[in-house]
């Protein structure tokens, strides 16, 4: 299939080619054609999957079919969770709408809201905003969203886990009834069903699995070590595997940001990214780590989400998380286009049964190497610590190190469970 073949016009063909895409993703052959026929889609698809091309260029090819009166109003609303990632979709509606008659702008907390109100005084057809600097403008009387065509909500499953369900429905008010409703999710829960029934209108259900989910093809290690060993581990890791382009996930604010002191003490280009960091701070690092001057970047999960980094080689869990579905998105961001990605974790006593969980959801016993001198501590609890508690306690349990394979079936369990979150 060809994206000629999809009906987009010839100034979309041509941004796309200028794109250097050839063939359209999966997610993009399903979901172009009936958001063309002006239908509502239920999507399920995460970064990764060229989703947002999959809606930016259909909402692009209606908008500049039917141009708008004699001055321009915000006729399509693209929502997202993050900053980061309405930045991204704004980068990506600059781009395929580069020989369009389409202007956009984008709009986030965090920052002075003046250059933005200028930019919408300007007059945008396409808005990409996060909820709370929109209802902010908004409340201000500085936007309408009173000629919204189109809506967008992108990344619907990470809008509710962060809190953002009181703000859709606010949003929901101020747009018209009558209207296109896109909606882009990477799980399929309960509360995101609702949300989706309250929204979309006899939407066609599309889906598609990244190319990155499937965990077989992600090298994966685990280093057993002690806990206060693991700065001097991942250092060495990183120099002397000549590792470059590595993203570190830690589990808080405060660990991100001291590792990254330590990982510049010793020589190798970092940056933290984090909810504490600037956006200029964030969108630095985060392009100093695309254009490889930042070797390592230090982020939680909250900032890592809908990171658009293409071609990640080393992902490393500095913890590991206490949620095992986080773990399969961190090590997900490995191997992206069918590259070979190497998700290494360390994991220190207090984190056994982080790490016997996880294994249990994927279905495999996670291949195990401890290195000379930074062994595990066998003093160390395997008791999960918890915030406030003294990490020095004793009482060992001795650990599984095998790299054995557990049997095929809760690898197909593991499958069953994500289908089901996606139907
Ligand atoms: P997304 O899932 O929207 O975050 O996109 C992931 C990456 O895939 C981005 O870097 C896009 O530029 C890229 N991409 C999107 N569509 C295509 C395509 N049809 N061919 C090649 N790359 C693509």
């Amino acid at each position: 299939m060809s994206f000629q073949s999809l009906g987009l016009s010839d100034a979309l063909l041509k941004a796309i080619s200028k794109k250097g895409y050839e063939t359209p993703s999966p997610i993009q052959q399903k979901a172009i054609p009936p958001v063309l026929e002006g239908r509502d889609v239920l999507a399920s698809a995460q970064t990764g999957t060229g989703k947002t091309a999959g809606f930016t260029l259909p909402l692009l090819h209606l908008l500049s079919e039917n141009q708008s009166p004699k001055f321009r109003v915000i006729r399509a609303l693209i929502l997202t969770p993050t900053r980061e990632l309405a930045a991204q979709v704004h980068e990506s509606v600059k781009d395929y709408s580069k020989f369009l008659d389409v202007k956009s702008t984008v709009i986030f907390g965090g920052v002075n809201q003046n250059p933005q109100v200028n930019r919408l005084r300007q007059g945008v057809d396409v808005l990409i905003a996060t909820p709370g600097r929109l209802l902010d403008l908004q409340n201000q009387k500085l936007l309408s969203l009173k000629h919204v065509e189109v809506f967008v909500l992108d990344e619907a499953d990470r809008m509710l886990d962060m809190g953002f369900l009181r703000d859709i429905e606010r949003v929901m008010k101020l747009i018209p009834a009558k209207r296109q409703n896109l909606m882009f999710s990477a799980t399929f829960s309960k509360d995101i069903r609702k949300l989706a029934n309250g929204i979309l209108n006899n939407p066609v259900q599309v889906e598609a699995t990244p190319e990155n989910s499937t965990v077989d093809a992600i090298s994966q290690k685990v280093y057993r070590v002690a806990k206060n060993k693991k700065t001097g581990l991942i250092i060495k890791l990183i120099s002397e595997g000549h590792w470059e382009q590595v993203l570190v996930f830690t589990r808080t604010k405060h660990g991100a940001n001291k590792l990254t002191k330590k990982m510049i003490s010793a020589g190798i280009s970092a940056a933290a990214i984090h909810g504490n960091k600037s956006q200029g701070a964030r969108t630095k690092a985060l392009a100093g780590f695309k254009n490889g001057s930042i070797r390592v970047l230090v982020a939680t999960d909250i900032a890592a989400r809908g990171l658009d980094i293409p071609l990640l080689p080393h992902v490393v869990n500095f913890e590991l998380p206490n949620i095992s579905e986080d773990y399969v998105h961190r090590i997900g961001r490995t191997g992206r286009a069918g590259a070979n990605g190497q998700a290494v974790s360390l994991v220190s006593a207090d984190e056994t049964s982080y790490l016997k969980n996880i294994e249990k959801l994927i279905g495999l016993n996670i291949e195990v190497e401890i290195v000379e001198g930074f062994e595990p501590d066998p003093n160390a609890s395997t008791e999960p610590i918890k915030p406030g508690q003294n990490r020095q306690r004793r009482h060992s349990k001795k650990t599984n190190s095998s790299g054995r394979r557990k049997n095929n079936k809760n690898k197909r369990n593991y499958s069953k469970q994500r289908n089901d979150k996606r139907h």
